[in-house]
């Protein structure tokens, strides 16, 4: 049986970036995921980030992409009255931007990038199959979302 420091439930982008950032500090976890690689990898929902969350990923070293193919956003438009409206965003929050990238991105990202690893060694997912370390590997969460070690982290984040 394996063994880790910490267990996080959920490979969304926060656990997925919280395991990073503790491989970046030296500690070990891995992350249960209930559903497929391909599922997490695919499910569209944020579009848009906000500016902590494009430096939090630049600087854990996940942001290269982001940066290359996300479109950096200063500002919008609101028409009202027959007029154009800029609303400023650098100029309204002392110089921050947004960036429009989707959070499968990220995704996709924080699982490259994870770890030294990718999915197979980070990732044990209810079910699914997938490349481990020593060869195509299937593992199975006797019950999903419960764990033995030494800390067990369930998160809620945000994008
Ligand atoms: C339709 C939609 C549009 C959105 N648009 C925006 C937007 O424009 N801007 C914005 O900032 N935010 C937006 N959000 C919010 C953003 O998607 C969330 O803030 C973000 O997904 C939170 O990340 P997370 O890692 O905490 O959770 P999630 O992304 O929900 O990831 C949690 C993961 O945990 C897994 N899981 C859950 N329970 C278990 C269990 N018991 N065992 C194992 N695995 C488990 C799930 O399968 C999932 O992969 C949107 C959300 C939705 C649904």
């Amino acid at each position: 049986m394996r063994r880790t420091q910490v267990g996080i439930i959920g490979a969304g982008p926060a656990g997925l970036l919280l395991s990073h950032l503790l491989h970046q500090a030296g500690v070990e976890s891995v992350v249960l995921e209930c559903r497929s690689r391909s599922y997490v990898e695919q499910r569209i929902r944020t579009g848009v980030l906000e500016d902590g969350t494009r430096q939090i990923l630049q600087r854990a070293g996940v942001g290269e992409r982001m940066m290359r193919e996300g479109m950096v956003h200063g500002g919008i438009f609101i028409a009202f009255e027959d007029r154009l409206h800029h609303i400023d965003f650098p100029e309204l929050t002392g110089g921050h931007t947004i960036v429009v990238y989707g959070q499968q991105e990220v995704v996709k990202d924080l699982i490259r990038g994870a770890a030294g690893g990718g999915w197979g060694d980070l990732v044990r997912s209810r079910g699914g199959a997938h490349r481990g370390a020593s060869g195509p590997t299937r593992h199975r969460l006797p019950v999903p979302g419960r764990l033995g070690g030494a800390a067990g982290v369930r998160l809620r984040g945000g994008m």
